[in-house]
């Protein structure tokens, strides 16, 4: 099992090389978006709200307001994505706005907040709350302001994936949040001892648990990060699990592959 883990991960990792030698951008001086982590809606699971881009909206934003008879106003605004989250504050603007940086160059903004709900600075999960809707700054009424950006610029607004339209108006385009959901994952056992499970996929993020032993875990999803070695396995694959709501290594999921089969993209 462990010989066929090693094997399996050398495998992946020239099978990763060999695809991203034949993904190379062809389009010169085209920002090169590599894909960015599986953003999600800002706000609560199972909350159907409606968006629109208007003509004076700087950069590729979307307004957020509820469809689904709940009030906007006082909404939690969740993390799109896990990262590092800053206030920030701008008169006859954004207003109360708070950054999420979540590496490799990828951002998101969410503006016009009645309430902060973080610290700036503070590390947040994906479908942590971070404020509440409101309606701060050059506003009319209020609504989520929502972008992402890459390299400083713009992006058309990704969604599970799937890039969402830019309609003018409200009530032309829905969409209904599984931010926080959770799911029902993948059973796997872990093994080794005094396992630590990080916010993210890395090893600077914090520990929110420890596996002492042996452990029957859910994998929700799994993504690549730090590199890491240890047990004589190098692997930068890692696995959210959905009951300690975190990242291990995949090294310490009980399994001859490096990357899982079944398991979901996070
Ligand atoms: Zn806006």
């Amino acid at each position: 099992m462990r010989f066929l883990r090693r094997l399996s991960a050398v495998v992946a990792a020239v099978v990763l090389a060999l695809t991203g030698l034949s993904a190379a951008p062809a389009y010169a001086g085209e920002s090169a978006a590599a894909a960015g982590p599986n953003f999600k809606a800002p706000y609560p699971c199972g909350q159907r709200w409606t968006y629109s881009h208007h003509s004076a909206e700087v950069r590729r934003a979307l307004d957020f307001v509820r469809a689904d008879g709940g009030t906007t106003a006082g909404t939690p605004v969740l993390a799109s994505a896990a990262g590092t989250a800053t206030r920030h504050y701008q008169a006859g603007g954004a207003g109360n706005y708070i950054v999420i940086d979540h590496g490799g160059g990828w951002k998101t903004y969410y503006f016009h907040l009645a309430a902060y709900s973080v610290a700036s600075g503070e590390y947040v999960a994906q479908g942590r709350q971070i404020g509440t809707t409101g309606s701060t700054g050059n506003s009319s009424g209020a609504h989520i302001h929502y972008e992402q950006l890459y390299n400083g610029v713009g992006q058309n607004i990704v969604i599970n994936g799937s890039g969402l339209s830019y309609p003018g108006s409200y009530h032309q385009a829905y969409l209904t949040s599984d931010n926080g959901c959770g799911g029902t994952g993948t059973p796997f056992n872990t093994w080794g001892s005094g396992v630590n499970v990080r916010a993210d996929a890395r090893l600077s993020a914090p520990v929110v648990t420890t596996l002492a032993g042996p452990t029957a875990v859910r994998v929700l999803c799994q993504k690549q990060g730090d590199t890491v070695n240890a047990e004589g396995y190098t692997n930068n694959w890692w696995s959210k699990l959905r009951d300690q709501n975190g990242f291990i290594s995949n090294i310490y999921i009980d399994h001859p592959d490096a990357v899982l089969p079944g398991v979901p993209l996070c």
